[in-house]
């Protein structure tokens, strides 16, 4: 059994890492009413903030892994616990000691990938524009009005690089003015941050920033509602701002000044999921739906789980790199709901959330009776 002063020691340490903020909590369990955990099994944010205000946090268990960092408990939350945050300084902790749950295992593997090519999927940094090789994508030269920033996901994953593709037909339609850093772009590293490994983080942010200087960037545009937050909201704690916009913005933008015309019906019921990272913790919700609402013929279906009560992927926090067991994926029952609100297409915004919806979609009874799109990749098939 511990001492008292191993537990002290253990706050400390908690502390030391960003989780002072635990200390605040009164225990009014409204985080765990809308945790989406609950849906599936006994899961409690209430009990590990308390465990990790009095230094009894297990920091072998699997559940201070799980958060997706959804953003749904902090906004409930009447002291400011900073769930996410706090979380996170558990995680820093398990990291330092390399403390990884069965579960968690492939986090290894991804954070050598990142490391070492600077992507966490094992691919190789030279081929990491091959995607828009045939579509005159440019590469970004100082001067040009916007960087186009893929993202890992849709460079590599086959099903994803049709994302990119699609915006890249978009801008050219458009006449946008832009270039990628291919090669020279390395992951955005909002996700392995959430996961502790705050030097990994670092190393990867400073890299790009470098790269975005050097190269005269001042505007970014984003397919990725991560790149989008961590390049918004983290990166100017290295003291530089850039222009950040994620594609849903500026898709409305050119609608907007004429500059893309949507002639071709798209003649489907469909229904928009708003991404964590997109809607919640960064308030875009009325861009993608505004531009849904422009094609000809497409039928828009809410949900009832949606914008700030979205049901979450799964996908955040890093959890699109660890093993979540059937019976207990979010995405499973988020295509669900899709099919129960009538929509034929289940349209979003994010690579982490597309890469959750195929699989959930693979599961249904009728894989057919479901199609899994990119809000780009509908426009690119209205214009
Ligand atoms: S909502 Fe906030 S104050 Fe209430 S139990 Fe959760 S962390 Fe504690
Ligand atoms: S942020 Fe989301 S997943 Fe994490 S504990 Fe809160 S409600 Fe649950």
């Amino acid at each position: 059994m511990e001492s008292v002063a191993d537990y002290k020691e253990i706050v400390d340490e908690i502390k030391a890492n960003g989780g002072e903020a635990f200390a605040r909590c009164y225990q009014c369990g409204l985080c765990d009413a809308v945790c989406p955990w609950n849906r599936f099994i006994d899961f409690s944010m209430r009990k590990i903030v308390r465990q990790a205000t009095y230094g009894m946090t297990d920091i072998e268990s699997e559940d201070i892994w799980r958060c997706t960092t959804c953003g749904s408990c902090p906004q409930q939350c009447p002291r400011d616990v900073g769930q996410i945050e706090s979380g996170v300084s558990l995680r820093r902790l398990a990291t330092e000691y390399g403390i990884f749950p069965n579960a968690v295992k492939p986090l290894r593997t991804v954070s050598a990938s990142l490391s070492g090519a600077g992507n966490p999927l094992g691919e190789d940094r030279q081929t990491r524009a091959d995607w828009g090789r045939d579509l005159s994508v440019k590469p970004f030269a100082e001067g040009m009005q916007v960087l186009y920033f893929s993202g890992c996901y849709l460079s590599y994953d086959p099903r994803l690089k049709k994302v990119a593709r699609a915006t890249a037909g978009i801008l050219n339609t458009a006449g946008v003015d832009y270039g990628i850093l291919g090669t020279k772009e390395n992951c955005c590293g909002e996700s392995i941050r959430k996961t502790g490994n705050e030097d990994l983080f670092k190393r990867l942010a400073r890299e790009n920033i470098k790269t975005f200087i050097d190269n005269g960037v001042k505007k970014i545009v984003v397919s990725s509602p991560h790149c989008y937050h961590t390049f918004k909201n983290e990166y100017p704690e290295f003291m530089v701002h850039f222009e950040v916009v994620h594609i849903s913005q500026l898709l409305c933008e050119l609608l907007e000044q004429g500059r893309l015309t949507l002639s071709k019906a798209f003649a489907r019921k469909v229904t928009y999921h708003d991404p964590c990272y997109l809607g919640r913790h960064n308030k875009v919700y009325d861009d993608p739906r505004a531009i849904l609402k422009r094609i000809p013929g497409l039928e828009l279906i809410e949900m009832p789980e949606s914008r700030e009560n979205s049901l979450c992927c799964g996908g955040g926090g890093g959890r699109i790199w660890m093993e979540t067991i059937k019976g207990e994926r979010f995405s499973d029952l988020r295509v669900a709901q899709a099919v129960e609100a009538g929509a034929e297409v289940l349209a979003t915004a994010c690579p982490y959330c597309i890469a959750n919806f195929e699989d959930s979609r693979l599961a249904l009874k009728d894989e057919g009776a479901l199609e899994i799109k990119d809000i780009t990749e509908i426009v690119a098939e209205a214009l």
